[in-house]
């Protein structure tokens, strides 16, 4: 990526403490540079008792043929990174006057309720990311690795020795069946065991249809569509990495080529030994819900910590989510969890900011380019 040259001062306080003041910055931010807001509430509410949404703003042409989307929050504790780079990039110019034609969406708090309660998941211990699928699951799909795993996975109390013991059992599995099929095991989705991790649900969670009502409402004369669903987790340290799951050679893959280039998109800096072949995917939710328009998705990534302390960290959520009360090992696991997904290094947070504002303007130009504008 190349460096914003304009990094703002605003480092820090960009990364808000509560999913509330978040989206107000956001809000603001957007209404200072013209933008249209439309709002769809959660049914639920968030540990203050206030309310959530996922809100999408609207830049350009309501018409447009083409257009630019960049989400956040698909993985709720997640949208802290990613809501800091959308308001960054909007202090900061955002899409400028867009030519006729052109639009350029931001969607805020994918899943606001994990948003609200700094998880991953949504309300329903669902990682959205592996919820858009089709339901009922069809006979014979289920992740035979993963059940294999769950009961190992399940934690009697947050302790170095009972950590220990579930990472050996990690391990042995990883010896016996190898370090692709542990990662489609482990990441890849599964829909059977609800307090486990990845778990992709039984049904479309409330974000999946909310995300897909303002899909059709906004993008229905889109032909050309640009994606970036930004999150946190994966990959270097502070860095960009960028997945893309076009096929090599399709067109949507020349296309992402073209964008972003060789070496964005090599998979250099991984912090997998193996990708997971990922089950219910969000971006598979836009050719479904857009079959007129062809698109080109990008997961971009921002590296937090190495492979065997994010492992940590699902294990820790899957551990608090049965504890009751606030106790010191509660607090522990808690501050491990959200260490990993939201590191508190200033130097990160800058980082973040400089190269997913970089990001966000590459990928506007690149609508610009493509429109001719
Ligand atoms: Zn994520």
């Amino acid at each position: 990526m190349p460096s914003f040259q304009t990094a703002t001062d605003t480092t820090d306080d960009l990364f808000y403490a509560t999913y509330s003041t978040a989206r107000q910055a956001w809000r603001e931010a957007v209404q200072a540079r013209g933008g249209a807001i439309d709002s769809q509430q959660h049914p639920l509410t968030g540990p203050e008792g206030e309310p959530l949404w996922m809100d999408l703003a609207r830049f350009g042409d309501p018409l447009a043929g083409r257009a630019l989307v960049i989400a956040c929050g698909t993985h709720g504790i997640e949208g802290y990174a990613g809501s800091a780079v959308q308001t960054a990039w909007l202090r900061l110019g955002g899409p400028g006057a867009l030519p006729a034609g052109c639009a350029v969406l931001l969607i805020h708090a994918v899943n606001p309720w994990g948003f609200a309660y700094r998880q991953r998941v949504t309300e329903n211990n669902v990682d959205l990311n592996r919820n858009f699928t089709g339901f009922p699951r069809p006979a014979g799909s289920a992740n035979s690795g993963y059940a294999e795993l769950h009961p190992q996975l399940q934690l009697r109390d947050w302790s170095e020795a009972e950590i220990a013991r579930a990472f050996a059992a990690m391990d042995a599995f990883r010896l016996r069946v190898g370090e692709k099929a542990f990662s489609d095991a482990f990441n890849g989705g599964q829909h059977l065991h609800c307090d486990g991790i990845f778990y992709g649900g039984s049904a479309p969670e409330w974000s999946n249809q909310a995300l897909r009502r303002l899909l059709r409402r906004h993008l229905c004369d889109a032909r050309q569509g640009l994606f970036v669903d930004l999150h946190t987790g994966i990959g270097p340290y502070g860095q960009p990495f960028l997945i893309n799951f076009d096929a090599p050679g399709s067109p949507a893959r020349e296309r992402a080529l073209r964008i972003w280039g060789e070496e964005a998109l090599s998979g250099k800096g991984s912090t997998h030994a193996a990708f997971a072949s990922f089950q219910g995917v969000l971006i598979d939710a836009l050719a479904e819900e857009l079959p007129g328009c062809e698109l080109s998705s990008v997961v971009v990534e921002f590296g937090t910590h190495e492979r065997r302390r994010m492992q940590r960290a699902h294990l820790a959520l899957m551990w608090l989510r049965r504890q009751r009360g606030n106790g010191e090992a509660v607090q522990r696991a808690r501050a491990e969890y959200l260490e990993a997904f939201i590191p508190a290094d200033p130097a990160w947070r800058r980082s973040v900011l400089d190269g997913g504002v970089a990001l966000c303007a590459r990928a506007c130009a690149a609508l610009l380019d493509e429109a001719g504008a």
